[in-house]
């Protein structure tokens, strides 16, 4: 049994801080909105007066938060300096590799241990305990962080040191935002030329060209029918989500001068869906934008 501060208790925090409870660990819980820490006491969490305060006592601290600006105020705020040394810090947020990176070598210069621990699966992962974790960090502190993500988890992977967690999901997200945008232009080609949704899916979905974002989260309604397609495109996986974490890959591939093109065009054009009503739906509804013509 850890005693574990979870701090940030939003769509994804929560949901993971009860699964951790119920594994049968002390966790207490804090967040900066009131109407977070009223739902997280509603669900049995314990509240802190503050992060710090959770902090101090626990042999573990996880972070949920929106941004890496928030993660960094927070472990320079006080968050480190209350934790005792030798904590282990799991910071879960998406953000950048080199804010990952920064907080790693914060945590470790104040004592601490350090993993970065980005999730993928959204709020129904988080709520069935079945979110994949990419783990970036030491042999041994991804062993010590283990068994709380496999209490939060089904998929774990350790993906190498320090940030390559956040690494590998900037990676697998710019990977999905191209395929979307490339299964909804097939898609609206094919309605072009002639072709049935219905006949397009049967050939791609057994052919080369298939992908998660036909198999599973198909643009179009009929042929996949729990996709958010056949819900007027309420996520699954919110466009504003999207932007972000391609911000997020725009910045690693600006950094490290990769000739990303793909990588930069989704960018942009999710950028452009999510600064329309494309915030709130789906990411796969960017179909109905290249159908008009609007991105
Ligand atoms: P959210 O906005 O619902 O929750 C974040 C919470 O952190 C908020 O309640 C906020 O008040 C709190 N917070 C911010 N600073 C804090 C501080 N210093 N101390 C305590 N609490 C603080 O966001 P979310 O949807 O839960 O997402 C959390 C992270 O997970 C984000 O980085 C997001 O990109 C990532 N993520 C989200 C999803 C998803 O489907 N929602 C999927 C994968 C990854």
């Amino acid at each position: 049994m850890s005693r574990i501060a979870f701090l940030g208790l939003g769509h994804m925090g929560l949901p993971m801080a009860v699964n951790l409870v119920k594994a049968g660990h002390e966790v207490h819980g804090f967040d900066l909105m009131p109407a977070a820490v009223d739902a997280a006491r509603a669900a049995g969490i314990p509240i802190a007066t503050s992060g710090a305060d959770a902090a101090h006592e626990a042999d573990v601290v996880i972070t949920m938060f929106p941004a890496g600006r928030h993660v960094l105020e927070a472990y320079e705020g006080g968050l480190l300096a209350a934790a005792s040394p030798g904590t282990l810090f799991i910071e879960s947020s998406t953000i950048a590799v080199d804010e990952a990176q920064a907080a790693h070598a914060l945590a470790v210069a104040a004592g601490h241990r350090s993993v970065d621990a980005p999730v993928s699966g959204g709020v129904v992962g988080a709520e069935n305990g079945t979110l994949a974790f990419m783990v970036g960090g030491s042999d041994d502190d991804f062993a010590a962080a283990l068994p709380l993500l496999e209490a939060m988890g089904k998929r774990i992977v350790h993906c190498g040191g320090p940030g390559l967690g956040q690494a590998a999901k900037v990676c697998n997200n710019m990977i999905l935002a191209v395929s979307q945008i490339a299964v909804g232009e097939a898609f609206v080609l094919g309605e072009r030329l002639g072709l049935s949704h219905e006949a397009l899916f049967d050939v791609v979905s057994q052919a080369s060209g298939q992908c998660w974002s036909i198999t599973t989260n198909c643009p179009v309604p009929g042929p996949v029918p729990t996709s958010p397609a056949n819900r007027d495109y309420q996520p699954g996986f919110a466009g504003a989500l999207m932007a972000k974490d391609l911000g997020l890959a725009l910045k690693a591939i600006e950094q490290t001068s990769t000739d990303a093109r793909m990588g930069r065009l989704a960018q942009q054009l999710y950028a452009a869906f999510a600064a329309g009503d494309g915030a709130g739906r789906d990411f796969s509804g960017i179909i109905t934008d290249i159908r008009a013509g609007t991105v």
